[in-house]
């Protein structure tokens, strides 16, 4: 089968791999038939996640059509079209029985290596990294999906591909980014990084009774699509002063909750953000905090929180006093995509979303290398790439 290979920092090829086979009776081997570029990727593009090893096949946004079931896969069939949630999860463990599905305690064969940085490992996930599973992804012609009878969600017929993919990944993690600010009716929230994850997380603080979500970019298009689309107040962070604008906005208050939908890759044009730089260079942070450090500077007191941006080791300067003097609430983590699949579908299938709004680039899987660079550089005014096998 054809795949995405990572070889290195922007390195990625698209080579020929022996194709999948079922390993453990739970399995399912699903033949792709479209698979997206995540933000998440670009963190492995740029080099920052460790544990990746030359040839591993990227991507865990992806769905397809079931080829093959294992012996104890009951609920699914050959020729399903399902979708997969990018979090592997066993279903069985005090995790998964608690709803926490991306802190499954049995799918991650490598939890040794992340339990020496972490102290415990969350979940497996395919295609990102050994220190999680070291799982094959999806951006392939055929995957091997682990825990096949409780992570796929079977589509029904009258949806397109487009309009369900992302149940993999981005629409519920925007959902839960929003869920995770325990919105009140009326609420103001900001939202950081106009992103997919971004702009997900926007139409969830609406959908859960936001009054004002005010979303934060640099790039015109992005901050476009959060107003038009998603009807969010835009503000571009390379012309105002955040902090300010969100003061003015909320009567001096500041947003009742602050969403960080940027994660490590954070821009900026302030004196913190220099120093992000300057210290990744030297090796004293994995991690540039200053997104971070301006949603706890922004948001108002008793507040919440939630990253859904992704950290993946060591932030330097986080204003710890801030969050505690001001007696904040941080939420976050990988999201537990499982617990959201049937109500997100409802919504498309019921027509509030179609969630192939932000779809910007459609190509084929050969030219994932040219993808990659566009959607990591943001030309051409891309937003979100899907890669058709
Ligand atoms: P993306 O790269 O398309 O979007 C990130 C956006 O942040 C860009 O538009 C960029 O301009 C903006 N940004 C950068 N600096 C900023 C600043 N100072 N202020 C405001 N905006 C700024 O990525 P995406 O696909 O939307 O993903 C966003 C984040 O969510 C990534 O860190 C990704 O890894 C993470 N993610 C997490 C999960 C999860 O389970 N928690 C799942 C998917 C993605
Ligand atoms: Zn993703």
């Amino acid at each position: 089968m054809r795949a995405v290979s990572w070889h290195g920092k922007e390195d990625i090829r698209v080579e020929t791999f022996p194709d999948p086979q079922i390993v453990n009776p739970r399995d399912a081997i699903v033949k792709v038939s479209l698979t997206a570029i995540c933000g998440s990727d670009l963190h492995l593009y740029t080099g920052r996640i460790p544990t990746m090893q030359a040839g591993d096949i990227l991507g865990h946004e992806f769905m397809g059509e079931v080829v093959a079931v294992g012996h104890e896969v009951t609920n699914l069939k050959i020729g399903d079209r399902v979708v997969v949630p990018f979090t592997i999860a066993c279903g069985g463990c005090y995790f998964c029985k608690h709803d926490l599905w991306s802190l499954c305690d049995n799918s991650n064969p490598n939890a040794w290596m992340v339990e020496k940085l972490y102290g415990h490992s969350p979940s497996g996930l395919f295609g990102y990294s050994h220190m999680l599973g070291g799982y094959a992804g999806g951006q392939a012609e055929y995957v091997r999906v682990p825990f096949a009878d409780v992570g796929p969600i079977t589509v029904p017929e009258g949806l397109s591909d487009e309009q369900v993919l992302f149940l993999s990944d981005i629409f519920p993690t925007g959902y839960m980014a929003a869920e995770n600010c325990q919105i009140r009716e009326g609420d103001t929230v900001a939202v950081w990084g106009c992103g997919p994850v971004g702009l997900f997380a926007i139409w969830s603080a609406y959908k859960l009774g936001a009054g004002k979500v005010i979303a934060i970019d640099r790039f015109p298009e992005r901050l476009k699509l959060a107003r038009e689309y998603c009807k969010a107040k835009t503000l571009n962070y390379e012309e105002v002063d955040v902090f300010t604008m969100l003061q003015e906005l909320t009567g001096g208050r500041g947003p009742d909750s602050c969403i960080d939908a940027v994660g490590s890759e954070a821009h900026g044009t302030t004196l913190d953000a220099w120093y992000d730089l300057a210290a990744e260079k030297l090796m004293l942070e994995t991690d540039r905090g200053h997104v971070l450090r301006q949603v706890i500077h922004s948001c108002r007191k008793g507040g919440t929180i939630s990253i859904p941006g992704v950290y993946g080791g060591f932030l330097d300067k986080v204003p710890i006093g801030a969050a505690f003097g001001k007696g904040l609430q941080l939420r976050m983590g990988q999201t537990h995509v499982h617990r959201y699949l049937p109500r997100l579908l409802e919504f498309i299938r019921e027509g509030e979303l179609d969630p192939s709004f932000l779809i910007t680039h459609r190509s084929s899987l050969e030219q994932a290398a040219d993808m990659y660079r566009i959607f990591e550089q943001k030309q051409d005014e891309c937003i979100k790439v899907v890669l058709q096998t």
